[in-house]
Parts: structure tokens; sequence; C-alpha cells
């Protein structure tokens, strides 16, 4: 599929101010197949969020307590309170339209909130100062 073209239309129409909630087809993101991303405010990957908070909450080496665990085990579509799921490679490191890339299960990690305050800086994605 020839979607080059469509990308730049697609610049374009974002330039002038298009509401991003218009969807048609060619407005999807060839890496991820989600609606593009490369304006605006980046939308995390629901389902990758799943997939890591349900990988850590069966990792006996995960930093979660018991009771984190079972919540997840319970309802994986919600992260634990007291609880975040960051990026171990920060998403502000690459263009919004690469994001997808490293917003994957892979690359993410449930910790609990204080400990990903403290490193901050190194896990940038809520970060945007600089
Ligand atoms: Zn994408």
């Amino acid at each position: 599929m020839p979607t080059s073209k469509l990308a730049n239309a697609q610049k374009t129409a974002n330039m002038n101010n298009q509401p991003v909630g218009s969807t048609k087809s060619s407005c999807l993101c060839p890496k991820c197949g989600r609606q593009k991303h490369d304006t605006g405010k980046y939308p995390r990957s629901k389902s990758e969020r799943k997939k890591a908070l349900l990988r850590d909450a069966n990792d006996p080496k995960s930093d979660l307590s018991a009771n984190a665990r079972k919540l997840i085990k319970a309802n994986p579509d919600n992260v634990p309170p007291g609880y975040q799921v960051s990026h171990e490679e920060p998403l502000y490191t690459v263009p919004k339209a690469d994001r997808c890339e490293l917003d994957v299960a892979d690359n993410m990690k449930t910790q609990p909130k204080k400990v990903h305050r403290a490193r901050q800086k190194r896990c940038g994605d809520q970060y945007h100062a600089f």
C-alpha cells in the first residue's frame, strides 16, 4: 500500500489543526495500526500495558506487593493503586510518530509510584520540561 502520499496529506491536515478525532482508515499509523500519533498527545497502548502488568504480576522478582499482584490478576486493565507502568526507554526520546515502537510491554516495567518518581529524569514519559 502506498502510504507516503497519505502520510504527507495527513501531516498537512494536522498542521491545519484538523481535529485528530476524525478517523479514516488512511489516518492509521503504519507501525502499530492505530490512529496516527505524529501530533498531539501520544496515546499509550492499553493492550501492551496489560501485557506488562500480567508479566510483572507473575514475576516473583518484580517490585510488587502480594496484594498488587492479586489486583492485576483480577483486573489487568487497571494499574493497581500506588503503582505505575513506566517505560524503561522513555517515550520522549523519539518523535511522536515513532513512540509506539517504545510503547511495548518489553520496554515497560510495573513499579511503585515513589520509585518511579525518583527515576523521573530517566523515565521521562511524564517529564515534558525539556
Ligand atoms: Zn504507531
